[in-house]
Order: structure tokens, then sequence, then C-alpha cells
């Protein structure tokens, strides 16, 4: 078979509905690149993100709790895993890109911080004078380029729908300055289905991983989460089921009953929504309002879920000196390099004389949990050189 025969995708040509994104209509890469033999363009997406470095950075990442608080818990990278896998299950029930989903939710978060929330709002804050940081356009700022992989250009050159998907929010002023990618927050459109869902399974992944991992790490009670109605509701039929099961299996067969009623409801809410706004194509999809969503009832149940977690987890007094210390790790390095960018490593310190505070905000953003905390003992220790 000679290497320029034009493979059909079977996925894009068989079985994507007229609302997916597709190769053919895309607008393609920022800078041109031959087209692959054997890989559609999202699936390369995909590819590049995977071999990223920024992606196996994503192992020792926080989610919730700090990388060495232990082994079990969910980090950014398993995090990505779980939000990929619940995309693509809806993904394949619509007949949606499943490709670019998966590109999407793999790269959903390469520009966090270390330390979760808690390191990018302090990040941000010390940022405030030099235009902030939202870890949304970091992701974006470490596709197009913070990866220096490629001969040809900086980034790693993805498809205009797969970085739309990673720009999940951003402010006017940025929106103005980001060009294409942009241009959907001044017109007020919506990005394709693929990236509003995986918007949506980031939501069902982090509202179910974090009951596991807060039950695991005994920040949550299961009473608690029985004042719950879809937790309790769920647990009522594991019972049923499984009569005096051990608190461990109770909790994972009441999480994975959850996982499935919220996937179930996106696919049929998300059809009916498409079906009821005649939606076709995705120039469709672009002007109407969002259609990838939950019923009011689960929506309802969601934002509950979400407040408890907000209320009794991410708020409980364990977690909270766990992010009060990454706060003052981040604002630390922040100003000791601001206050003396020599202190900067090499390559680090060549960008620091274009745009100092951007250059070490790329810095601190890319590191890991530990890279950070040591790098704060090297610099804040006398005993440590
Ligand atoms: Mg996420």
């Amino acid at each position: 078979m000679s290497a320029k025969r034009k493979l059909a995708h079977p996925l894009e040509e068989a079985s994507l509905a007229s609302y997916a994104a597709r190769d053919s209509t895309s607008p393609g890469r920022r800078y041109k690149e031959d087209k692959s033999a054997s890989r559609s363009e999202f699936q390369r997406d995909r590819d590049r993100i995977i071999h990223s470095t920024a992606f196996r950075r994503l192992e020792y990442k926080t989610q919730v709790f700090v990388n060495h608080e232990g082994d079990l818990f969910r980090t950014r990278l398993t995090h990505s895993l779980e939000v990929a896998q619940i995309a693509r299950s809806i993904a394949r029930n619509l007949r949606l890109n499943e490709d670019l989903v998966e590109a999407i939710s793999l790269a959903h978060d390469l520009g966090h911080t270390p330390f979760g929330h808690a390191g990018q709002d302090a990040l941000n804050l010390s940022m405030k004078p030099f235009g902030g940081f939202e870890h949304n356009l970091q992701s974006l700022r470490v596709v197009d380029k913070l990866e220096e992989r490629y001969g040809a250009f900086d980034g790693l050159n993805l498809c205009f729908e797969t970085r739309e998907g990673i720009l999940k929010h951003c402010s006017l002023k940025n929106a103005r300055q980001l060009g294409d990618v942009g241009v959907r927050f001044i017109k007020r459109q919506q990005p394709s289905l693929e990236a509003q869902l995986a918007n949506l399974a980031d939501e069902i992944a982090y509202n179910n991983h974090d009951i596991d991992d807060g039950l695991r790490s005994g920040l949550l009670k299961l009473d608690q989460m029985m004042e719950l109605s879809i937790f309790s509701r769920h647990a009522a039929h594991v019972d049923e089921r499984y009569p005096g099961l051990v608190e461990r299996r109770l909790v994972l067969e009441t999480v994975r009953r959850m996982i499935n009623q919220l996937i179930v409801d996106v696919i049929a809410t998300t059809s009916s929504r498409l079906h009821a706004q005649g939606v076709k194509t995705l120039d469709d999809v672009r002007r109407a309002p969002p259609m990838v969503a939950f019923s009011d009832d689960i929506r309802r149940e969601a934002d509950e879920l979400k407040r408890f977690l907000r209320d009794n987890l991410y708020r409980h007094f364990q977690v909270e000196r766990m992010t009060a210390k990454a706060r003052r790790i981040v604002t630390d390095l922040f100003s000791a390099f601001h206050d003396n960018p020599r202190l900067l490593p090499g390559d680090h310190q060549e960008r620091a004389r274009e745009d100092a505070p951007r250059a070490i905000a790329d810095y601190i953003a890319g590191m890991t949990d530990r890279y950070a905390i040591r790098e704060h003992r090297r610099l804040f220790a006398i005993a440590e050189l």
C-alpha cells in the first residue's frame, strides 16, 4: 500500500453524527503540516498530548490531596484519564468525535500549577499587576508555546478544535488577544459539542472521585454522605442488592451507579436538546445555546453535591492547612524570582529577559508539587544549597 494513499478514517466517515467535529471541515493547524497516512488529525493531537512533558508532569500534581499525602488518591493525571473515559463513553453514544473529545480531556489540565486551586489562586494573586494567571489560558499556552519538541514550531501545533476545547473560559480582554480561539467569547458562541462534553465530563469525574478520595482519607464520613439525595438513593439500591457489604465496597458500588446515572442522563438530555433545537451541523452548534447538559433534576443534585464537597472536603481544616502551605510556597517562589530573576535556572532566565513576570509564572506553573517544595527549600533553607 502506498504511503500516499488517502486512508478513509472509518470513525469519521461512517459513524459520526452531522453535528460532530470532523477533520474534513477543520480550520486545521496554525502551521501547515502534511496529513498523516495512518491517523486522523484529532488522533494525532491526542498522541502529541500524551507524549508531551506537561502531560507526564500531571502524575505529580495535586487534584485535591497533595501528591505525597497518599498513593491511592487521584492526581491530575488519573483525573484526566477518568475525564477522557467518561467523555468518550458519552461521545460514542452521541456519535461525536471520540478522538477530539479524548484529546481535549487529556489536555484540559495541562496548565495547572502545583497544589491544585490553591497554587493557581496564589499565582494569580502574584501575577495580578502583570495580567494575572488563568490555568485554562495556561493550558493553551503549554500546547501553543511552551512545549519544545518540534523543529518547525514552538508548542504542539494542535488543530483549532482541540485548542478551542482546551480554552474553556477566558476574559474578554484576553479573548481579544488570542485570535481564532478567542472569537467565540467575543461573539458569545459555543464551542463544539466535543468541547462542551469534555467540560461536563470533568465535572462528573471530579465530583465522583472526590467522594471516593474524601471517604478514603477519612475527611468525609459515610453518614454525612447519606444526607445527599443522589448518594443515599444509590447506596440504598446497593444495600438492597448486596445487604451487609463492607463500607469500602458499598461506597464504590454507589459511586459507579452515580457515574452511570449521570452519563445516561447527559446522553438523553443532550440528544433531546439537539433534536428540539434542530441542530444539524457544527455551525448550528456554535450558534445554539449550550447543548451538552444534565436534566434539571440531575443538575440540582449535582449542584448540591458540589456545594457539599466544597463545604465538607475542600474547606476541611486538614485540606485548608495543606492549601495554606501551598499558597505560601507559590507566593514565596514568585517573589524570590521577581526580586531577583538571576535565581532562575538558565533557560528560564533567558526568557525572563523579555517578560520576567510571565517567565516566572511559566516556570512555577510547570512545577510538580514535589519540585515546588524542593525549589522552595533550595531558595529559603539556609542549610540547603
Ligand atoms: Mg479537571
